[in-house]
C-alpha cells in the first residue's frame, strides 16, 4: 500500500476559521452553520459574493490557517500508517499565492508550517517527510503528480479529483465527505478519519504483514 493523501478539507478543515472570519466581517449571519458549504453557499447569495467567498478562503488558507484545525481522528491516521510501516504522501491543489485578497502571502509555505506544526510532517511518530509532500498548480497537475508517484489509494474531499481525466482507474478513490458521493460506482466513501482507518486496516490486514519495519526517521 501506498496512500496520497489531499490537504485542505481532507487533512485540515477550514469550518470553525470560516465561519469565525466571515462572521467577524459581518457577511454571513450568527446562525449560518459553522460549515464551509454552507458559509460558501450563504456568501454567494450576496451580489459580490464570489468575491468575498474568495478572500475568505485566501485568508483561510494563508494568513489565518494557524487557526485552522486538523480534521478529526487524521492524526491517529499518520500515525496509524507509521506504526505499520505504510508509506504516505500529500498531494494539494494548491497555488503559490491567491489572485484575490491577500496575495503577498505564500499558500504552499503556509500549508508546510501547518503541517509541521501540527506534527504530520516531521520526525515525530505521526510524520512523514516533507519531500513526501507536493503541491500543484492546477487539477490536471495533481492527478498527474498522483498517477507518477503510483499510489495505490488516494484519499480526498471532492469527487471532482476523481473524476478527473487522466486519475488513474487502478487507484482506490476514498472519498472523505459528510454526505454520500453523487457517483457511487467506484468510490469509497467515509464521514470520519476512523472509518478510512478501519478500512485501510482490514485492507492491509488482508495483503498479508507488513513488509517493512516502521521508519521513526
Ligand atoms: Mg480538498
Amino acid at each position: 500500500m501506498f496512500i496520497g493523501v489531499d490537504f485542505d478539507n481532507t487533512i485540515v478543515r477550514y469550518d470553525e476559521l470560516m465561519y469565525e472570519i466571515a462572521a467577524g466581517w459581518g457577511a454571513i449571519s450568527k446562525n449560518t452553520s459553522r460549515n464551509k458549504t454552507q458559509i460558501r453557499d450563504s456568501l454567494r447569495k450576496l451580489a459580490d459574493g464570489e468575491i468575498v467567498w474568495q478572500r475568505l478562503q485566501a485568508a483561510a488558507y494563508g494568513s489565518r490557517i494557524g487557526d485552522a484545525a486538523p480534521a478529526a481522528g487524521v492524526e491517529t491516521f499518520f500515525r496509524f500508517c507509521k506504526t505499520r510501516g505504510i508509506p504516505l504522501c500529500i498531494v494539494s491543489h494548491k497555488t503559490e499565492h491567491s489572485n484575490l485578497g491577500e496575495s503577498t502571502v505564500n499558500l504552499r509555505t503556509s500549508a508546510m508550517t501547518w503541517l509541521r506544526q501540527h506534527g504530520l510532517v516531521g520526525g515525530g511518530d505521526c510524520g512523514i517527510d516533507e519531500t513526501a509532500v507536493f503541491f500543484e498548480s492546477t487539477r490536471a497537475a495533481k492527478v498527474e503528480r498522483i498517477r507518477n508517484l503510483g499510489v495505490t489509494h488516494f484519499i480526498d474531499d471532492l469527487e471532482e479529483t476523481f473524476a478527473a481525466s487522466g486519475f488513474p482507474p487502478a487507484v482506490g478513490k476514498i472519498l472523505y465527505a459528510d454526505t454520500a458521493p453523487r457517483d457511487a460506482r467506484e468510490m469509497l466513501s467515509f464521514a470520519t478519519w476512523r472509518g478510512i482507518q478501519e478500512h485501510v486496516e482490514r485492507e492491509a490486514a488482508a495483503a498479508g504483514p507488513a513488509t517493512g519495519l516502521s521508519d521513526r526517521g
